[in-house]
């Protein structure tokens, strides 16, 4: 809740600051949230946030394709290969689904969105590679100032005790 509320003031002193991107601010269809999104495509009322629904939603439409897939007689003869060899190799029911690469693709999402926001505010194409060193750097200096933070707070308390 903190960290939406956060969000919410930047994008505000976002917009007041960088007014040409009003025009981009656009709500999410499925959990409603504010985010910004390309020029181009700021006439579409049909987006999903990058915050997980855009995923979420790509992913869904990933499995009924793959449901329909095997549906097929193809499918289904592949299928029964599949679960053959499941059977052999000992993999439990987990294995059923699709691999859970979830957390990696989001991230790669977010930093997707970072760096196209950051592009519309900084007026030149940054691309996601730079922005991915650029968010690595800053996570590094964040880490490392609040390991110097607790290194003070240990440093005090073992001065003047707990
Ligand atoms: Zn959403």
């Amino acid at each position: 809740m903190r960290s939406g509320l956060r969000y919410y003031v930047v994008l505000r002193s976002l917009l007041r600051s960088q007014s040409h991107l009003r025009r981009c601010l656009r709500r999410c269809r499925h959990c409603r949230i504010f985010f910004l999104t390309h020029p181009r495509n700021a006439r579409r009322s049909d987006l999903g946030c990058p915050f997980g629904c855009r995923e979420a939603h790509r992913k869904r439409r990933s499995t009924e394709r793959s449901v329909a897939y095997y549906t097929t007689l193809e499918g289904k003869a592949k299928k029964k290969m599949q679960n053959g060899k499941r059977v052999r190799g000992g993999g439990g029911r987990a294995a059923a689904t699709q691999p859970e690469t979830g957390a990696l693709e989001f991230q790669a999402g977010m930093v997707g969105y970072v760096a196209m926001v950051a592009s519309l505010i900084e007026g030149r194409r940054v691309s996601q590679a730079e922005m991915l060193r650029r968010l690595v750097r800053a996570l590094r200096q964040h880490s490392m100032a609040r390991r110097r933070r607790m290194d003070y707070v240990m440093a005090q308390l073992q001065k003047h005790g707990p």
